[in-house]
């Protein structure tokens, strides 16, 4: 079964994407392209878990259940990006109805999400993570909270922790009291992980698996790496780090959940998720048991796009998930009587971009895959297939009402020189250019290359392409060119001046 997804991003105020320390940040181009491996990965990863049996459950008591496969794959609707202070929770609203959203964000813990909603955070970006998350917004409850009424009501999981030990580190192991009336005082002593909503663990002792020698991390799969000795325990070893108190539950902290070969859920659990998506998230669902995986088409633009004044800007297609083939239609709208212009019939592979220009110039001289005027209402429409699925996502919008000519554009911008032009496939080729005032440059690479398919890339700049005064050289490297013809179009005041480079 296929799940919607709604993929959020926030962007710092250098450009980058917010994340949790020591997590990877992105640009929003890279951004959207890792939406879409994300969920790749969540989807290799939830398919590679159909062998993995619940560990060491008759030891505690529990039901012995088979190998269960997780049953939902994860497709995406769409990608947002936010600013750097759009609370993670502000992506629980209606306008992102109709799926799951996760926000990739700086957070203190590894995920956060609201059991049985829509929305979750994610600061440890892997792809156990998502698939925890999402299996709360599913209604799953962490497996150590016990099964009744404070607990995850599946009797297929367990949860209590060894003999007596030390938890509360005071100096005398006892076997903890366990008083369900009192919910404070339930759980946190006599289990291998702690959940914060119980509040009786200090901060450093919430949400860990015990046997970690940091008390700060995860559960390594192998003891002897890590052994046990630094735990605040009086336990020569620590009871969690025994055989038959190791959890693989997914919905457990153990550090085993982060491994595809070892990660389990039961059938209570998938019950439970397949009840809830009937109940309350039927029109999440894009297919069930589909002859392959569906295709989605997603139109992304980036956070600095601003069609009320840019005179070019690119739409980003990279999100689109399973497709073969991709089309892409540019409709003008204004009337009621919607025109198309510009239609570019079946293309084999997946979806990338589509750069548009902004003219009234009947031949401006720069490649691009669409030539739009001033002040019009357009939609663009992205279609996807594959052999058992088709998908289409259209985006309106309205073009700058200015001039957006190409050619000129003021004369303090001018291309020096190219050289060396044509290269030879090991040579480096400098682009040398003369600012007469300080300006913000944009700088994209278009390959045209010997064999078609189109492809092009933004070319980072230094300090974002904030450029004095004065002459300047920007180096593109054998590897950027494609062999035959490039074109490297700098954006400056809304003009465009490109230069041919040919690689021979
Ligand atoms: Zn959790």
């Amino acid at each position: 079964m296929y799940i919607n997804v709604n993929v959020h991003w926030k962007i710092a105020s250098d450009g980058l994407t917010v994340a949790k320390s020591g997590q990877p940040r992105y640009t929003p181009e890279q951004a959207i392209v890792r939406s879409q491996q994300f969920m790749t990965e969540v989807n290799t990863f939830s398919a590679d878990m159909d062998d993995n049996t619940p560990w060491n459950q008759a030891f505690h008591g529990a039901p012995v259940t088979t190998a269960q496969c997780l049953p939902i794959r994860y497709l995406i609707r769409d990608v947002f990006f936010h600013d750097a202070n759009f609370p993670w929770t502000s992506i629980n609203a209606a306008a992102y109805e109709g799926a799951l959203n996760v926000i990739i964000d700086n957070i203190p813990a590894d995920g956060y999400a609201y059991v049985g909603g829509n929305a979750s955070a994610i600061g440890f970006q892997h792809p156990s993570n998502f698939i925890h998350e999402f299996g709360h917004n599913l209604t799953l409850r962490h497996t150590h909270r016990g099964e009744d009424t404070f607990g995850d009501f599946c009797a297929d999981t367990w949860w209590r922790c060894p003999e007596q030990w030390d938890a509360d580190n005071d100096g005398t192991r006892e076997y903890p009291t366990i008083d369900p009336s009192n919910p404070n005082e339930y759980p946190y002593s006599n289990r291998c992980w702690d959940d914060d909503n119980f509040g009786q663990l200090s901060s450093t002792q919430q949400q860990v698996d015990f046997c970690d020698n940091s008390l700060s991390g995860i559960m390594t799969t192998d003891n002897s790496i890590f052994g046990c000795s630094a735990q605040p325990v009086t336990n020569t070893v620590h009871p969690c780090c025994a055989q038959e108190y190791q959890s693989n539950y997914m919905m457990g902290y153990s550090g085993h959940a982060l491994a595809p070969s070892k990660a389990a859920i039961t059938p209570c659990q998938v019950e439970r998720i397949l009840t809830n998506i009937a109940d309350q998230k039927c029109d999440y669902v894009d297919d069930v048991n589909p002859l392959c995986p569906p295709t989605s088409a997603v139109v992304t633009i980036l956070p600095n796009v601003d069609f009320t004044d840019d005179c070019s800007f690119t739409f980003w297609f990279r999100a689109s998930m399973n497709e073969d083939e991709f089309k892409v239609v540019i409709e003008d709208v204004s009337t009621s009587t919607p025109v198309e212009i510009n239609n570019s019939g079946w293309i084999n592979g997946t979806a990338k971009k589509y750069f548009c220009l902004v003219t009234t110039t009947a031949s401006p001289g720069v490649i691009a895959d669409a030539y739009l005027l001033p002040n019009t209402d357009y939609r663009i429409t992205l279609e996807t297939k594959n052999s058992c699925d088709t998908d289409s996502y259209s985006y309106e919008f309205h073009t700058a009402n200015r001039n957006c000519n190409t050619s000129g554009g003021g004369s303090s911008f001018r291309i020096a020189s190219t050289h060396p032009n044509p290269a030879t496939g090991s040579e480096a080729v400098t682009v040398e250019f003369v600012l007469e005032e300080s300006k913000q440059i944009e700088a994209m690479l278009f390959k045209v290359g010997n064999g078609g398919g189109q492809q092009s890339v933004q070319i980072a700049l230094p300090e974002n392409g904030h450029y004095p005064i004065g002459t300047h050289q920007l180096q593109l490297l054998p590897q950027q060119l494609a062999y035959g013809f490039n074109y490297l179009i700098f954006t400056v005041d809304g003009g465009h001046y490109y230069t041919t480079i040919v690689k021979q």
